[in-house]
């Protein structure tokens, strides 16, 4: 069989601990037999960010920038213990963070179905993809522990000298103050990278904020939204025959339990941060949980929603077999090389990803699957499989596809 061909390459960022190990099986197993892959290879490894003072990271975001379609592997965010553990000179921040910050991106993240995997919510059938906010609100919060009896100002100075005043509230004993700020540029990007990747998917997409308490905050979210909803998307819209759907945060919690899953949920930053762990465990799996970086002007970074798996890969050092999962990296791999088939215009490349998509989810069905998932499936007498086995298993399915 001849290998497809590529004209233009992924950016592949490597990365750490059991998830580099599952990297390199995916790849001599699943990818390279049958694509001749053209990649531009970043180590984010830490060590080698550790060697490069991070730098690696960077010009990965900026290959990205270039290219359009990065696929990653999960990463190590240094603390305090993989200072002494990796020697580290310095306490890098979070590659994700870099490169989303570069990206000005927005972070979609999607389930994985399989039949014996079942949700817990009976009325969802296809997956509920959360998109959250990644700016702002209680995560760049200042907050002060009033200690007693006074008065709490809110504050604006204008550069020009304007001051706009409000009064939070008059205490007559000890509380707590929150200030929260965004930034109509961030809100705006938000917009369009939800609407953008609706459309790419052609899955209608929600939006809800509290703007009924918050008439300004919230409302300004919901402005926003509407406002490029109907000056940029809502022909493309019409003409792809999906809707955006706008309604109050409490209303579209007790819709989504009740919907059918098949669509996006677009969030607040707090609100995307608590959601999508419920949808993720909900769904069944952290390991069955893809997740894509979409900028607003359409530049794409697939990777798995789950870490690096810190504990197998201690195990794996020891020479003790593991059964991680990697179906979530395989999917980070099928999204990457799809987004890049359909840009470059390559059929074939669409066709793979799509196969290997099936193949693995196939395999799973017929019992075939890792530990995690052996101890959640409804499937009786699940097989077991170690890691290798695993991804072996797969590549055979995919064989008899192809
Ligand atoms: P983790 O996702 O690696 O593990 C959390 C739990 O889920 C563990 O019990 C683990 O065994 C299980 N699990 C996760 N993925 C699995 C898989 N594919 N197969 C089987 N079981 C799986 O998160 P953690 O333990 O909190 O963090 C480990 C490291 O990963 C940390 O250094 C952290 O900084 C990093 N991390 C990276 C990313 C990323 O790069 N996107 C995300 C989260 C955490």
């Amino acid at each position: 069989m001849e290998k497809i061909q590529m004209t233009t390459p992924l950016v592949e960022m490597d990365g750490d601990e059991m998830t580099r190990i599952l990297w390199k099986m995916i790849k001599d197993e699943l990818i390279y037999p049958f694509i001749d892959l053209k990649s531009e290879y970043y180590d984010l490894g830490l060590e080698y960010r550790n060697e490069t003072n991070d730098q690696v990271t960077f010009d990965s975001a900026y290959a990205t920038q270039k290219y359009g379609v990065a696929v990653k592997c999960a990463t190590i965010t240094p603390n305090a213990a993989r200072m002494t553990e990796y020697d580290l000179k310095e306490m890098w921040k979070s590659p994700n963070g870099t490169i989303r910050a570069i990206l000005d991106g927005t972070v979609f993240r999607t389930p994985i179905i399989v039949k014996g995997i079942e949700p817990c919510v009976k009325n969802w059938k296809a997956p509920i993809t959360i998109a959250r906010h990644a700016y702002g609100d209680v995560y760049k919060n200042v907050e002060i522990k009033v200690p007693g009896a006074g008065k709490a100002e809110l504050v604006f100075t204008g550069a020009d000298g304007t001051v706009i005043k409000e009064t939070i509230h008059e205490f007559d004993g000890p509380g707590v103050i929150q200030g929260q700020h965004n930034i109509n540029k961030s809100i705006e990007s938000f917009a369009r990278c939800c609407f953008n990747y609706a459309l790419d998917i052609k899955q209608t997409i929600w939006f809800a904020t509290k703007d009924t308490i918050s008439k300004k905050y919230d409302h300004t979210f919901k402005d926003i939204f509407q406002e490029i909803f109907d000056k940029e998307y809502k022909e493309k819209f019409d003409a792809a025959g999906i809707e955006y759907f706008y309604t109050l945060i409490d209303d579209a919690v007790a819709r989504v339990m009740k919907s059918e899953g098949g669509f996006i949920w677009a969030c607040k930053n707090y609100d995307g941060d608590v959601m999508s762990d419920m949808i993720s465990s909900a769904f069944g799996s952290l390991a069955m949980m893809t997740s894509v970086l979409v900028s607003p002007d359409g530049k794409y970074e697939y990777e798995a929603a789950h870490g690096t798996v810190q504990r197998h890969y201690y195990k794996h050092l020891k020479g003790e077999e593991t059964s991680t999962n990697s179906v979530a990296t395989i999917f980070a791999w099928t999204g990457a090389l799809r987004k890049r088939g359909e840009l470059d215009g390559i059929d074939a490349l669409v066709d793979f990803a799509n196969k290997l998509e099936k193949a693995t989810i196939a395999t799973i069905e017929s019992g075939k699957m890792t530990k995690d998932l052996a101890l959640i499936t409804t499937l009786e007498n699940p097989t077991v499989l170690n890691s290798e086995n695993f991804i072996k298993a797969i590549r055979e399915t995919l064989e008899g596809m192809l």
